[in-house]
């Protein structure tokens, strides 16, 4: 299969280029920031399928970047989309928990009404109707709590923090589902198989690692399986962003709830939620082979 990636440098996008052959653009050769810039790559070459991995991802900052993120999640993917429409390509894109609302203790299943609650949330949701409205073959899987080896993510600051500190308090009340970069990036090339030989295949689809945990207990869990010896205080979101409010720093809302029902993506395409727990250990082995 010829896949055109864009992402080079990101977490999933470096796990996609580990695991296939593929043409990854990275912001050099294609800036989201220019979506048409993103639709003549598409059509400069002969692809199978195209999947995107690139996305304005700093969620405070985008309080105050909202156009600029707008513009990269979602009139980007959606010139992406239509280029693929165009062309007949399949297109996978990857979405967010956070175009939900985020109450409750349900897995959000992927008919549930959105309501996003920050401004990420906001532009990830255009990008999916952007991708719906180019009326092509396409996947948009939404994911949450991504973690790898490469870039910034939570298991790296907190192995980060935990070698200075060992007292550290965590959020206790935002439960969801940690995701291997790997997994989703298995899921997506196994999807753009699919997607090539069943022209009717695809969708939204949800991806999220099991089981749900909350970030005091995924630490727990990091803190555990890398050796560290750290006290955990369990902590409110709303003390944890007041806190960051008297620091004078932006701090978007986040759901407090990020369960993902993923069976649909059972149903259509035989997948299921990833594991997070061995995830979490490759993880850990990559990270101990680089020091
Ligand atoms: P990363 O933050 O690791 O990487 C983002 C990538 O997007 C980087 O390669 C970055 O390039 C690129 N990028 C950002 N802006 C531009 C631009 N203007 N032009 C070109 N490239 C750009 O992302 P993840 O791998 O973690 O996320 C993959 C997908 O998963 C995204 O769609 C994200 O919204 C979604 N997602 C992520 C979650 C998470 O916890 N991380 C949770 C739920 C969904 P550069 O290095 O040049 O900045």
């Amino acid at each position: 299969m010829k896949l055109l990636v864009f992402g080079k440098t990101g977490q999933v996008a470096t796990e996609l280029q580990a695991q296939a052959e593929v043409t990854a653009l990275g912001r050099p050769q294609a800036d989201l920031s220019d979506p048409e810039a993103c639709a003549a790559a598409i059509a400069s070459g002969d692809w199978d399928a195209v999947i995107n991995a690139a996305a304005y991802t700093a969620v405070d900052r985008a309080e105050e970047e909202e156009a600029l993120a707008l513009v990269i999640n979602g009139a980007a993917p959606a010139a992406m989309a239509r280029a693929c429409a165009v062309r007949g390509l399949p297109f996978l894109h990857i979405s967010t928990d956070y175009v939900f609302e985020g109450g409750g203790t349900a897995s959000w299943r992927t008919t549930d009404p959105v309501a996003p609650q920050n401004a990420y949330g906001r532009s990830k949701l255009a990008g999916e109707e952007g991708v719906r409205a180019a009326g092509g073959q396409h996947a948009i899987l939404r994911t949450s709590w991504v973690f790898s080896a490469h870039g910034a993510n939570f298991v790296k600051t907190m192995l980060r923090l935990s070698a200075t500190m060992d007292n550290l308090s965590i959020v206790a009340d935002e439960v969801g589902g940690p995701t291997p970069a790997a997994d989703i990036a298995a899921a997506l090339l196994e999807m753009a198989r699919q997607m090539k030989t069943d022209p009717n295949k695809g969708g939204t689809y949800h991806f999220g690692g099991t089981p749900a945990v909350s970030w005091a207990d995924f630490a727990a869990a990091i803190f555990a399986r890398a050796g560290r010896r750290v006290t955990i205080t369990p902590m409110p979101s709303a003390d944890y962003a007041a806190g960051m409010r008297d620091k004078g720093r932006t701090h978007a809302a986040r759901p407090l709830n990020s369960r993902m029902d993923s069976t649909t993506l059972k149903t259509d395409f035989g997948l299921s939620q990833p594991d997070w727990a061995a995830g979490l250990d490759a993880v850990l082995k990559t990270l101990e082979a680089q020091t």
